[in-house]
């Protein structure tokens, strides 16, 4: 920690100078940001000492936990020996070659390559482009249409930020860019009140199917979804929707996609979220998990048949990153990886903390009055912040209460995030059940104060 600098200098430096993804500026300026210095475990440490759980994994992402000593090892003896080569001119190197073999080992039969990127956002572009590169190759070039879902995320850049269903994010920037189209996301507590969970799921799939006819089966190149969408508030869908959507995919010959980014690398109790949902994608985006945020980097794994139309067919493929592979994050990723698998810790969110935190925040959430549709899988999991329960009516002005509890909440050194009006939570998967016992119990006297 810097000795020379104070809380108030830092923040001084920061409003001065620093423009914050997702801010209001002049908001965050007028009350200054917290500064986060150290963390250890599920948590962090602000400047003025007050330790804070983290119920969010950073950003969805230290599933393996902070303060490991293992990974800065890793990153010196890989900086001192390559700190940086690229792998675009007939060049590979050890760590990226290692990885990719480790990542083969720990994903679902039939995704033998990866592509690597630094982020989740440029995982979701490459996977744009890559698509559309597949289908030219195999001489369908017209097949370009990609169908994400609304309030579905897929990051923030051009491809990413139109793919995805923000609406919020579409009106800055003029998007979504042509060849995109949206369905509705499988939220059953809103859609599905008259059906079973069972109806809703093959209902939902079905406004896919819906779209693909709209647009023409000839037209549409991919089906994009999370296996739980998380930013949109953890919308877990039944179990009927994924087996279904995967179905029509192959009906009408359109690749499946799942973006993994959050589900990916634990989250769910399985390695990755389609395990989890039993179904299997022609390609799937990761990033975060992979690293668990050590250092950025993201990878897109290409099954089967794409990488045959690609290797085969597809020639050049004109599109990569300075940093795609870094020696670096790929020796870090690797450790990583081999670390969540060699210390079990998949496995234990499977068996022992996931069905625990399940179980409990069930408990402890089913009790408030304005709380319902309480919810999650593995280690990610939800609540909704509810007008009326008999009724499912939402809040009228979508998104204040769930900002309102998550400042209570932060105020009281405990870290979930409202998506709207769902509070949502995904701590580092190394969480023991004391720790959740604790963390819910904080959570329990901020809704206290919230109600
Ligand atoms: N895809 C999903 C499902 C995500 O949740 C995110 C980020 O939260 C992204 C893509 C974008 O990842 P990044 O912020 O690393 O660009």
């Amino acid at each position: 920690m810097s000795q020379q600098h104070t809380t108030q200098d830092w923040r001084a430096m920061d409003a001065a100078h620093h423009l914050h993804p997702f801010s209001d500026t002049k908001g965050l300026n007028a009350q200054g940001a917290r500064v986060i210095t150290h963390a250890d475990g599920i948590y962090l440490w602000d400047s003025e000492g007050n330790k804070i759980t983290d119920g969010m994994a950073g950003l969805w992402c230290v599933n393996i936990g902070y303060g490991r000593k293992d990974l800065p090892e890793v990153a010196k003896r890989q900086m001192e020996e390559l700190a940086y080569y690229n792998t675009f001119f007939k060049t590979t190197h050890p760590k990226v070659a290692e990885l990719s073999a480790l990542l083969a080992s720990v994903a679902p039969d039939g995704f033998e390559h990866v592509f690597y990127t630094n982020s989740g956002s440029e995982s979701v572009d490459t996977m744009i482009r890559m698509v559309r590169h597949y289908w030219s190759s195999v001489g369908k070039p017209e097949k370009k249409v990609l169908i994400g879902r609304w309030n579905g995320y897929h990051g923030s850049t051009i491809g990413g930020a139109s793919l995805g269903g923000m609406s919020y994010m579409h009106e800055q920037g003029d998007l979504p860019i042509p060849g995109i189209a949206h369905v509705e996301q499988p939220w059953y507590y809103k859609h599905g009140k008259d059906l079973t969970p069972e109806e809703f799921g093959i209902q939902a799939a079905q406004w896919i199917e819906a779209k693909i006819l709209e647009v023409g089966a000839d037209k549409v190149a991919a089906f994009v979804g999370e296996p739980v969408q998380g930013a949109g508030g953890v919308i877990i869908p039944p179990s009927t929707y994924w087996p279904e959507v995967e179905r029509i995919c192959r009906k009408y010959d359109v690749l499946l996609v799942a973006d993994e980014v959050i589900c990916g690398f634990g989250r769910t109790g399985e390695w990755f979220g389609q395990t989890h949902f039993g179904f299997k994608p022609d390609m799937f985006t990761t990033a975060k998990g992979l690293s668990s945020g050590y250092l950025p980097i993201g990878a897109v794994f290409v099954g089967e048949r794409v990488a045959r139309g690609l290797i085969e067919e597809g020639g050049d493929f004109n599109h990569g990153f300075t940093y795609s592979g870094h020696p670096v994050c790929a020796a870090v990723a690797h450790a990583n990886v081999a670390a969540l698998r060699d210390e079990g810790i998949v496995e234990r969110v499977k068996n022992a903390t996931g069905p625990y935190m399940q179980q409990r925040w069930r408990e402890v959430f089913g009790q408030f009055a304005h709380v319902d549709d309480v919810r999650g899988v593995g280690l990610i999991q939800a609540f909704t912040l509810v007008k009326n329960k008999a009724t499912r009516e939402l809040f009228d002005n979508w998104g204040e209460a769930g900002t309102q509890c998550r400042d209570i909440f932060f105020k009281h050194n405990l870290i979930m995030r409202a998506c709207g009006d769902h509070i949502v939570c995904a701590p580092p998967l190394v969480i023991t059940k004391a720790e959740i016992d604790a963390m819910l119990e904080t959570a329990v006297a901020c809704l206290r104060e919230f109600e």
